[in-house]
């Protein structure tokens, strides 16, 4: 780490702003630090100041309006898991929440970071795109919102502009009876994921599914939403057979956006069984005797 390096607290938003108007091109904007701090040690940043906003309580607010959730940047993974408007508009990102990292990351990690980082593997990304969230950036002098599909470029990279700070995402409510995150990696805890997944699902009175949203992580070069597996399912009744076939759409999509690699035989197949699975509570009648076990076949053989 720079010895000349300089950490500066913010306590209102407007000192934040007004700093990085001053001091954008040479300041990281340090949140929980989970990702940042991992990154400064590692040499991969240089910067003369670090800018710490969280403890701005503009930045830490998490209110409810209509159908919308808006969740301050600073809000963090334990809190999200812990709030009762999350809870009751946008559950999916609770589960989502629960997965990341261990207990003392999620005390810390913030949602603005996971967002910032624009990392493919960052689990709150799935969740908040099948909410189309909206991104809120301001600057001294403006503020300006990108639908989180807008902000997330690609790999690391991201639309914000250094004099900004992401103050707060805006998530749309959505009544789903049914919603799941799945997550794939190495281990239980303290993973990087190797696929995420979030689902929300309605299914009509006549059983068949009437609306549903896939949104992927980890596979493709940022996490998207998989418009051909939803326009695929979307009318008909759920049955085993469907959902491997979805799960086959989900994967040459999959391999589309992100080319062939040496790992894609294993996310083909994992991709494939990882819809299965999520899907599975929508089947009337689960499960032929070997279907459970195949859908569950997903964890990674290296
Ligand atoms: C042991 C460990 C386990 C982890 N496990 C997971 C996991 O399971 N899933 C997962 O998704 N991630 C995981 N992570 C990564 C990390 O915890 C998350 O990405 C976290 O959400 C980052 O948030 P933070 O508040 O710590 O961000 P910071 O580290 O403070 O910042 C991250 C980046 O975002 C920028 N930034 C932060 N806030 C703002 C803002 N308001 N406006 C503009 N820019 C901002 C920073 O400048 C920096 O570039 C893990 C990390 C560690 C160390």
């Amino acid at each position: 780490m720079d010895d000349d390096l300089r950490y500066s607290r913010a306590e209102t938003l407007d000192e934040a702003l007004d700093f990085l108007w001053r001091n954008a091109s040479e300041t990281a904007v340090l949140a929980g630090g989970t990702d940042l701090l991992v990154e400064l040690r590692e040499g991969n940043l240089r910067c003369r100041h670090i800018l710490d906003v969280s403890c701005i309580p503009d930045l830490k607010s998490v209110h409810a309006s209509g159908t919308e959730l808006h969740l301050g940047s600073c809000v963090t993974f334990s809190e999200i898991a812990a709030s009762p408007e999350v809870q009751h508009l946008v559950p999916v990102l609770k589960l989502a929440s629960r997965t990341i990292g261990s207990l003392q990351i999620r005390n810390v990690a913030t949602i603005g970071g996971n967002v910032a980082t624009s990392s493919p593997a960052g689990d709150s990304l799935p969740a908040l795109l099948v909410h189309d969230a909206r991104v809120v950036l301001r600057s001294l002098h403006a503020q300006r919102t990108l639908p989180l599909d807008d902000f997330l470029l690609g790999p690391y990279e991201n639309a914000r502009r250094p004099q900004e700070l992401v103050t707060h995402l805006v998530l749309q409510g959505y009544q789903a009876t049914f919603h799941d995150f799945q997550k794939v990696g190495r281990r239980r805890e303290l993973v990087v994921a190797r696929l995420n997944l979030a689902v929300l699902a309605n299914k009509d009175d006549n059983g068949r599914i009437a609306d549903l949203r896939v949104a992927l992580g980890s596979a493709t070069p940022r996490p998207v939403r998989i418009p051909e597996v939803e326009r695929f399912l979307v009318g008909e009744v759920p049955s085993e057979r469907l959902f491997w076939e979805a799960g086959g759409v989900l994967s040459r999509k999959m391999v589309e956006m992100s080319g062939r690699r040496p790992s894609t035989p294993y996310k083909e197949r994992a991709a494939q069984g990882l819809l299965v699975r999520t899907l599975c509570p929508l089947l009337d009648h689960p499960s032929s005797p070997g279907f459970g076990a195949l859908a569950q076949e997903v964890n990674d053989p290296s």
